[in-house]
C-alpha cells in the first residue's frame, strides 16, 4: 500500500516537474516569440517614440543619418566638429520647417519624427559595424529620402510671397506629397535659441502651426464641390434642369447672400453656377438639400473623421445639423457657417476626384537608403479609402473642368497643360479681406499633380491662390520627369 503509494506520489511528482518543465520551456518559447515579434514590428514605434529616453543609447553609437529630397538635395544632416560634438543642420533654413521638421532640445516634429528610427539605424556592412564598435567609432545612420520635391518647395514658397497661408502639391495616383509649404515659418536652425518668442502667448504669427494640416479655415466656394455633388444625389433625374437667376443679391426673406462684389451672373444652370461661383445660386440649393444626407455626404467626404495620415494635422468639421435655420443652411452650402476645413483635407479630397474616388494614402517618405546609397526600405503607394463612385468623380471632375474653361479659372487658361479645379473666397471677419482658396489638379486627361492653396487675407481666390498654384504646376510640367 505505501509502496503503492509512493510511487503515485513520486509519479506526480514526475508528472509535476514535467509540468513545470513544459510549463518553463513554454513560457521561454513564448519569450522569444514576443521578444522576436517586438524586434520585427514593434521596436520601430517604441524606439520611433519622441518621448523614449533610451534613444539616446543608439545616438550614442550612430550619427543620426540625413534627410535628403526626391531630387537629391540635403534637407537635413549632422554635422561633427572636431571635438566629436554633433550639430544638427537644415541647409535650407525655414523652407521644410513644417515638413522636415527639426530635432532639438525642444523635441522633434515632422520626419525628424517620424523616419526618427531609420535615421538611427546603420546599415552598413556588419563587418564594418562591428570593427566601429571595437574602436569606440560611430556608424553612420541611413538616409531618409523624402517624396519632397525641392524645385516645387522653393516656387510654392517664393509664390506664396509675404501671405500667410500653405501651398500643398500631391501626386493623386501614388499619394506622394511633393510639396507642404507653411508660413509664417521659421529658421529650423535656431528652434532652441528662438524657443521662447515661437511660443510665446502673445506670439500673433504662430510660426510653429503647420497651417497646411493643422490651420482650420472656412472653405469658401471650394465647398460648393461637397454641395454640387450632393444636390446631384438628391436629384440624379432632374439637376441637369437646374436654373437660377442671378442678379448678384439673392433675398431669402430678411437674408441677403451676395455674389462675389455683388456681380450678377444671369441665368445659370448647375454647371454654371459651379463654374462663375454664383452664391446666389448655391444658397437656394442649401434650402433644398436634406440637412442630414448633407451631413452624411460631407462625413463621407472626410469632415469630423480621421485623415489616413500618419502625421501631425486637425480634423475638419462640418456641423450642421437637421435643426439648422435657412440661414445657416444658405451660409453652410457656399462653404461659410460653422464649417471648417484645413488645406490638406481639401487636397485630399480633389485628390481624390482626380483619381477617379479613391484617395492614395498620402505620405512623405519615398525610401531609407544606407550610407552607401543602397535601398534598405522602399516605401510604395496604397489606397486610404474610397471617398465617391467613379461616377460622382467623372460629374465633379466635369464641373472643375468647366471653372477653368468657361468660369473663375481663368489663371489657367492658356496654359500648355489642362487644369481642372475650384477657387474660393472666404470670409472670416466682417471688414477683413476674404482668404483666398485653390484647389485643382493637371492635366485633366491624366491628373499627374493636384494643388491646394490657402492665402490668408489675400482677396479672391481666382486673383490671388490661382496665380500662385499656376506658378506651382508651371514649375512641375517644367521639371523632367523623374
Ligand atoms: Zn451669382
Amino acid at each position: 500500500m505505501k509502496k503503492k503509494h509512493d510511487a503515485d506520489s513520486r509519479s506526480r511528482q514526475n508528472r509535476n516537474i514535467l509540468r513545470l518543465t513544459y510549463g518553463a520551456a513554454g513560457l521561454f518559447v513564448c519569450m522569444a516569440l514576443y521578444f522576436g515579434w517586438f524586434i520585427q514590428f514593434e521596436s520601430e514605434n517604441v524606439i520611433g517614440n519622441s518621448y523614449n529616453s533610451r534613444l539616446d543609447q543608439f545616438s550614442d553609437r550612430i550619427v543620426r543619418g540625413p534627410i535628403l529630397s526626391a531630387d537629391g538635395a540635403v534637407l537635413a544632416q549632422t554635422q561633427t566638429s572636431e571635438d566629436g560634438t554633433e550639430r544638427r543642420s537644415y541647409p535650407y533654413d525655414y523652407l521644410f520647417v513644417h515638413s522636415v521638421g527639426y530635432s532639438s532640445d525642444h523635441g522633434r516634429t515632422g520626419l525628424e519624427s517620424l523616419a526618427n528610427f531609420y535615421l538611427l539605424s546603420s546599415h552598413i556592412n556588419l563587418i564594418e559595424k562591428t570593427v566601429n564598435e571595437l574602436r569606440g567609432v560611430k556608424s553612420p545612420g541611413d538616409q531618409v529620402v523624402s517624396t519632397l520635391n525641392l524645385k516645387l518647395q522653393q516656387t510654392a514658397s517664393e509664390a506664396l510671397g509675404n501671405y500667410r497661408g500653405a501651398v500643398l502639391a500631391m501626386e493623386p495616383d501614388t499619394g506622394k506629397i511633393l510639396t507642404m509649404v507653411s508660413q509664417p515659418n521659421f529658421n529650423a536652425n535656431q528652434v532652441d535659441e528662438r524657443w521662447e518668442e515661437l511660443t510665446a502667448k502673445d506670439n500673433t504669427k504662430a510660426q510653429l502651426l503647420n497651417r497646411a494640416t493643422q490651420g482650420l479655415y472656412p472653405p469658401g466656394s471650394t465647398f460648393k464641390i461637397v454641395t454640387a455633388l450632393e444636390y446631384r444625389k438628391e436629384n440624379p433625374d432632374s439637376w441637369q434642369d437646374f436654373t437660377f437667376d442671378c442678379t448678384g443679391v439673392y433675398q431669402n426673406g430678411e437674408d441677403t447672400i451676395r455674389c462675389y462684389h455683388g456681380e450678377a451672373h444671369g441665368t445659370q444652370n448647375l454647371i454654371q453656377a459651379f463654374a462663375n461661383s454664383c452664391n446666389g445660386a448655391f444658397a437656394q440649393i442649401g434650402l433644398e438639400l436634406d440637412a442630414a444626407r448633407y451631413r452624411r455626404l460631407a462625413e463621407q467626404l472626410l469632415f469630423n473623421a480621421q485623415l489616413p495620415y500618419s502625421m501631425v494635422y486637425n480634423r475638419s468639421s462640418f456641423a450642421m445639423g437637421e435643426e439648422a435655420d435657412d440661414w445657416e443652411r444658405m451660409q453652410t452650402a457656399i462653404g461659410q457657417g460653422k464649417t471648417q476645413m484645413t488645406p490638406f483635407h481639401n487636397l485630399l479630397l480633389v485628390s481624390a476626384i482626380a483619381n477617379g474616388g479613391t484617395l492614395m494614402r498620402p505620405y512623405l517618405i519615398d525610401r531609407v537608403e544606407n550610407v552607401g546609397g543602397q535601398t534598405v526600405k522602399k516605401f510604395l503607394p496604397s489606397a486610404g479609402g474610397t471617398l465617391m463612385t467613379a461616377d460622382d468623380a467623372g460629374f465633379l471632375s466635369h464641373l472643375l473642368e468647366q471653372v477653368v474653361a468657361i468660369g473663375t479659372g481663368s489663371a489657367f487658361r492658356g496654359a500648355p497643360y489642362a487644369v481642372a479645379g475650384k477657387t474660393g473666397s472666404a470670409e472670416f471677419e466682417t471688414g477683413k479681406e476674404t482668404h483666398s482658396w485653390f484647389v485643382g489638379y493637371a492635366p485633366v486627361e491624366d491628373p499627374k499633380i493636384a494643388v491646394c492653396v490657402l492665402a490668408e487675407e489675400a482677396g479672391s481666390g481666382g486673383q490671388v491662390a490661382a496665380p500662385i498654384a499656376r506658378a506651382v504646376f508651371d514649375a512641375y510640367f517644367a521639371m523632367d520627369p523623374q
